[in-house]
């Protein structure tokens, strides 16, 4: 049947504002893009949020961990992402728990050990190395990983403070929602956004789109895609809470010895949820997260969004119920401890951009002459190894005055899996932000900027970059010595395979 069509008719908005560079979302992305602009030299910014708090899922989705910021024992994901947690081990002592900067790569027993029952801070993989002769030397160890877990309402603190420390150059607009580009042909000129003053337009040079779901490039006529794949973690959606009351390295050492218990306990949560959800650490050991996954949700459908905050909320209570009785000596004083304010939202537009990076990107370590990010993430394809995203990933075709870093930027169905984690997100973002404050300085526009300039910045921004010679070299010396990862049996499978992996799933 068709929809009724109601026309709304034209009318006259006042400006709000007039700007260099408008963010719009202040997520992960958003917010490093921002803080990096301003950092660039940029002096006229505008940051909008919808909601009262910087950080979208990171503080407000309470997704309270950041995965493998490190490889053997190089820092490959630093600049703003491990900016946040400097301060916080300095500003709100607790708020943090992972391994230290000084331990990573250690192979000690005693150390992996202590580390073992937190997620993540161990490594899965086998240890490879270059011989004498170039030859592979395989040794099954394991290492120490750089994830990171963090109280989410200290963070939320720590970003305003970073943006009030560039109070100068930032006009931070909260609960302020953009709704639609300004457009004048194929250029980027603003955009009208929603307020309790009602709908006001702000125009801008560069608009950085960081809604994470291509709100505004998907009415520019930049080509995107949806997430049509309902199979990857990425098409999931989810409302994160937390348990108190607990001691999760007592659950450690209990699911150690009762192996068959645990994932009896998960399966049965599943059932009971109606999805899959289970228990994850955090900074503190008396608390523990419970991640979920609503399979098949598409976080841009006001239906999706809806069932899956009833569906997650009216499980909690039976779930924790089910907690108690299955595991008493952990769960018997166990309390809903919070419930995130926001949902969850993993991915739904992707941008098309200039260029869609793939499994092949971490396949064949492939290497480009515009490198924004050099990040080891999840993917066990590459062993977690460092994987390059050019700045085509976040430019999209067609459109001029636009970028769109973030969990939307140009991915196929696959790799988004792993270009949306939080590192990805901050990594992005902060080069969109230096972009950006460059092509404005330059008197150009994102898609002609001095990509070089760029570049040299996020190095003076503590951005590790491959193949340059003001970066440290041990950084080339240890994905030359452990050959990029690409050693791994997934890896010579996807090189193998013409489609790249596709059917390679991981959740
Ligand atoms: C439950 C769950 C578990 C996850 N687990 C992990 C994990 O363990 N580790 C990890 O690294 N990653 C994980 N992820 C992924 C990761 O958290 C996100 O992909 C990442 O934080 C997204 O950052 P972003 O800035 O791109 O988007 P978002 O965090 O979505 O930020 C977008 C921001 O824009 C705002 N916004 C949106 N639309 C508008 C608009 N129209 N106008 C104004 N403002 C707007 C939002 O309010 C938000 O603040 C998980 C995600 C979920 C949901």
């Amino acid at each position: 049947m068709e929809k009724k069509i109601y026309v709304e008719s034209a009318n006259n908005l006042p400006v709000y504002d007039e700007c260099d560079i408008l963010v719009v979302g202040g997520g992960a992305a958003g917010h490093s893009a921002a803080i990096a602009a301003a950092r660039a030299g940029a002096k006229n910014i505008v940051l909008m949020e919808r909601y009262g708090y910087m950080g979208g899922d990171v503080t407000g989705g309470y997704v309270i961990m950041v995965p493998d910021l490190s490889w053997y024992n190089m820092s490959f994901v630093r600049g703003l992402q491990e900016e946040w947690f400097t301060r916080l081990e300095k500003n709100a002592p607790g708020s943090v728990l992972a391994p230290g900067l000084d331990k990573l790569g250690s192979e000690d027993p005693a150390l992996l050990y202590r580390w073992a029952a937190i997620h993540d801070c161990v490594s899965r993989g086998t240890h490879v190395e270059k011989g004498p002769n170039g030859e592979e030397v395989r040794r099954d160890t394991k290492r120490l990983v750089r994830a990171v877990y963090f109280e989410p309402n200290q963070l939320k603190i720590e970003m305003d403070k970073m943006l009030y420390e560039h109070r100068d150059a930032i006009r931070v607009l909260y609960h302020s929602w953009g709704t639609k580009p300004i457009m004048e042909g194929n250029e980027v000129k603003g955009v009208i956004f929603e307020s309790k003053e009602g709908r006001q337009a702000i125009f801008a040079k560069t608009v950085i789109d960081a809604t994470g779901d291509g709100d505004l490039y998907s009415q520019t006529g930049a080509p995107y895609a949806s997430l049509a794949d309902g199979q990857t973690r990425s098409s999931t959606t989810a409302v994160v809470w937390r348990i108190g009351g607990i001691n999760w390295d007592q659950y450690y050492e209990w699911s150690n010895a009762h192996p068959a218990q645990v994932q009896a306990i998960k399966n049965r949560m599943a059932e009971i949820a109606g999805f899959r959800n289970v228990p994850l650490p955090s900074n503190d050991n008396s608390i523990c997260w419970i991640n979920n996954w609503h399979a098949a949700k598409d976080c841009t459908k006001v239906k999706d969004l809806t069932d899956t905050e009833i569906n997650t909320r009216i499980s909690m209570r039976e779930v924790l119920a089910y907690l108690k009785e299955a595991c008493p000596l952990v769960f018997r004083n166990a309390f809903i401890y919070d419930i995130a304010p926001q949902l969850g939202t993993r991915c739904s537009r992707r941008l098309k951009g200039e260029y869609i990076m793939s499994a092949n990107d971490w396949a064949f370590a492939n290497q480009f002459d515009d490198t924004i990010a050099w990040h080891s993430t999840i993917c066990q394809i590459n062993d977690c190894g460092p994987v390059e995203i050019p700045y085509r990933a976040i430019l999209p075709q067609k459109v001029e005055n636009l970028l769109a870093p973030g969990r939307h930027l140009s991915s196929d169905d696959v790799a988004i899996d792993w270009l949306n984690l939080i590192p990805q997100c901050v990594g992005t973002g902060q080069a969109a932000g230096v972009a950006a404050a460059v092509a404005v300085q330059s008197g150009t526009n994102v898609r002609c900027v001095d990509i070089k300039k760029v570049q040299n910045i996020l190095i003076d921004q503590d951005v590790p970059l491959p193949r340059n010679e003001r970066v440290d070299p041990a950084y080339m010396e240890c994905v030359e010595q452990h050959m990029y990862g690409t050693y791994t049996e997934l890896a010579k499978k996807a090189r193998a395979e013409a489609d790249g992996l596709k059917s390679f799933r991981q959740w």
